[in-house]
């Protein structure tokens, strides 16, 4: 039975606010001073459990992360990985990615990572895939010019969705990866879900876009 009222995950975000940042809107446009430098700042949205946040904090250490999960249950897991890691270019924030113009001003990101976005596969249900155009409006609002969005799924449909959804929004597309652990990328930093799914075989698909 799915429990709702999750007193643990309470204390640790009332615990916890150096990692999983409260009142984030007061944040907005000064999210620099939160990390102590003038880093370029990537986010992620949908986090997950942290695993790639946490580990690409590691690998890029003149990076500040920020990662957006709605699901307080999920978060709270995300930062006892980022706690354990000890990383101090990485903070989390509980809030949904809808609000995203109220958390950043223009220019704030350099990158947004979209990992294995919930396909949401019905057409009545378009609206809330990450990819969808009013999606990609708040992107742009937000993203520095030469910034980027990479997109990594198991989901074919969102996949093509996501290239058509690009395109139509004038997007320039500057990697479409099929398959993305048929070859080495010493780089690639793989999520939970992208451990879960290439291990059962299918593959990975990845794309970079940048807007005009
Ligand atoms: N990125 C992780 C991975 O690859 O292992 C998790 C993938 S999971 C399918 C999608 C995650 O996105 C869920 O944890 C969900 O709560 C979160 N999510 C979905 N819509 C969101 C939104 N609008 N804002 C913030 N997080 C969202």
């Amino acid at each position: 039975m799915r429990q709702r009222h999750k007193p643990w995950a309470d204390d640790f975000l009332k615990e916890n606010t150096h990692l999983i940042v409260p009142d984030a809107t007061e944040k907005k446009g000064k999210w620099h001073t939160l990390f102590g430098n003038e880093n370029p700042i990537h986010l992620e949205i949908g986090t997950g459990k942290g695993q790639f946040i946490t580990g690409m904090a590691e690998q890029y250490p003149d990076v500040n992360f920020l990662g957006i999960e709605l699901a307080k249950s999920i978060i709270v897991m995300a930062g006892s990985k980022v706690k354990e890691a000890e990383r101090t270019n990485v903070r989390l924030l509980h809030v949904d990615a809808a609000d995203l113009k109220e958390l950043f001003t223009e220019n704030e990101i350099s990158v947004i990572y979209l990992n294995f976005s919930d396909p949401w596969p019905k057409k009545r249900h378009a609206k809330r895939r990450l990819t969808y155009h009013t999606f990609l409006e708040q992107y742009q609002h937000i993203l520095h010019p030469e910034g980027q969005i990479v997109l990594k799924t198991d989901n074919q449909g969102l996949f093509e969705y996501s290239l058509a959804s690009f395109s139509q929004f004038g997007l320039k597309l500057q990697e479409v990866n099929l398959d993305l652990h048929n070859e080495e990328d010493p780089v690639n930093v793989m999520t939970e879900y992208e451990e879960k799914f290439s291990a059962k075989g299918q593959p990975i698909y990845r794309c970079r876009a940048q807007f005009p």
